[in-house]
């Protein structure tokens, strides 16, 4: 990785003084911004009018207080969040997250990925991200219903399909949207179908937005492995989570003839030699809403659950971590690389560590970051937004094949830009790149806003 440029340096200061305690946001800054020397380098325009100043920080953060009722009668007080990260290319878009790990850091973090992920889509969407410490785990239909009635109640104020669109995130599924977007509409007494992404199909959602992230990945990942003449068919595949992104990427390398041999949750994972049986994590997961380790006491057969450890300590051929933030560090990425993994392709949002990263760019392995790698899942929420806009309904295969031709447009435009800027395979620094002048070149002509 280039290292901070002297005229970077400074502006990476300010932004650590001014989000002190909010690691991840200044990992996520401090990545762009290393990126960032050999654009201003050739277009010092760019460090006029403090615009990656401005692009770093947030248009608009709120936070809001969400009270709600569990089932035994008691009230219950979380935390909401919604940072409105940029509006230069479109409406703020980006998902909900319902973790109690959410804080503002948190939030913004990912606020910023989403600008940049969603410049990159070619897509006319800016980047936002919202979401709320509240825990769905073991919570029933009728509490998570109340929690969301009650977090739109403040949130819905804030949105509208020309303003800010949500979608789902970790915690967020279809479910919590159906009871989210019920509470706008009635608050709002308005259809406005482009207002959240993620719907069902029958009231205004899109065929394949549940697939698109994890099947946009695994099409990235393709992409990448074929500039070396590689392919999934045969390859020992690791893909870390069990959620949406995960199962999804599962499905979509399967088809690819990879064969997925150990996937997890955040208890611990399971290792399936025979290849892991997507159907029975489905059913786990999005029908029994239960824990990965069930997998082992229903499949029996070569089957193993192991508790805490590292899913990376698994050998692979690919590796696509699809779970959470810093979930594969340095030491991780060590292992992956002394057993032969060829492509990295990161489902989740920032799952690798920064020196995770450079250890995979330093042995030449294939790198996919988050913002390219997992757009499929923004793009195909700027596609519903789309078929709402036209009161129109597209087929899967229709939907699909914009997904695919819009991820092979992301692997061309990274590896492009990374060609141009003289750092051939470097997906991060296209990335990056690529982003950050589409946002830049839209906000220099809005002026100074
Ligand atoms: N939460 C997803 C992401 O990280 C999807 C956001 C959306 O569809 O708006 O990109």
């Amino acid at each position: 990785m280039p290292l901070l440029d002297e005229k970077l340096s400074p502006i990476l200061s300010e932004i650590v003084r001014r989000n002190a305690g909010d690691e991840e946001f200044h990992q996520a800054a401090q990545e762009v911004l290393e990126s960032l020397g050999s654009v201003v380098a050739r277009h010092p325009q760019y460090l006029d009018k403090a615009l990656i100043q401005r692009l770093c920080e947030p248009e608009r953060q709120i936070i809001f207080r969400v009270p709600w009722v569990d089932d035994a009668g008691e009230v219950r007080i979380n935390r909401g969040f919604r940072v409105q990260f940029n509006s230069a290319l479109g409406p703020y878009k980006g998902g909900l997250r319902f973790h109690p790990s959410v804080n503002i850091g948190i939030i913004k973090f990912l606020g910023f990925e989403q600008t940049f992920k969603n410049a990159l889509s070619g897509l006319p969407i800016g980047g936002g991200k919202g979401g709320s410490d509240f825990n769905p785990r073991g919570r029933s239909d009728d509490e998570i219903m109340r929690f969301c009635q009650s977090f739109m109640t403040e949130l819905y104020r804030h949105l509208g399909e020309y303003t800010d669109v949500p979608a789902g995130d970790i915690g967020v599924g279809g479910r919590e949207i159906g009871f989210l977007f019920g509470q706008y509409k009635r608050l709002t007494n308005r259809y406005e179908a482009g207002a959240m992404t993620g719907k069902g199909l029958v009231y205004g959602g899109s065929r394949a937005r549940k697939e698109a992230t994890g099947y946009g990945a695994t099409y990235f990942v393709n992409s990448m492995l074929a500039t070396k003449s590689l392919s999934f068919d045969g390859r020992r595949v690791v893909v870390s989570g069990s959620g949406n992104v995960a199962i999804y990427a599962m499905e979509k390398i399967a088809e690819f003839g990879g064969k997925i041999v150990a996937c997890s949750d955040s208890a611990g994972y399971v290792v399936d030699e025979d290849g892991v049986d997507l159907q029975l994590v489905k059913e786990i997961k999005e029908v029994r809403r239960e824990r990965i380790e069930e997998y082992v006491r229903l499949k029996g057969s070569r089957a193993r659950f192991i508790q805490g450890g590292s899913i990376w300590d698994v050998p692979c051929d690919v590796a696509m971590p699809s779970a959470t933030q810093n979930e594969l560090t340095g030491k991780d990425a060590a292992t992956l690389v002394r057993n032969g993994v060829v492509a990295v392709g990161e489902g989740a949002n920032m799952p690798c560590t920064p020196e995770a990263v450079r250890a995979f760019q330093d042995a030449g392995i294939l790198f996919g970051p988050g913002k390219a790698a997992n757009a499929g899942g923004v793009a195909t929420s700027a596609l519903e937004m789309q078929q709402n806009a036209s009161r129109d309904s597209w087929t899967f295969d229709q939907t699909e094949a914009r997904l695919a031709a819009i991820m092979s447009d992301i692997h061309d435009r990274c590896a492009e830009t990374a060609d141009d800027y003289g750092a051939p395979g470097n997906y991060v620094l296209g990335a990056n790149i690529a982003s950050f002048v589409r946002i830049a070149e839209a906000m220099d002509a809005l002026g100074v806003i």
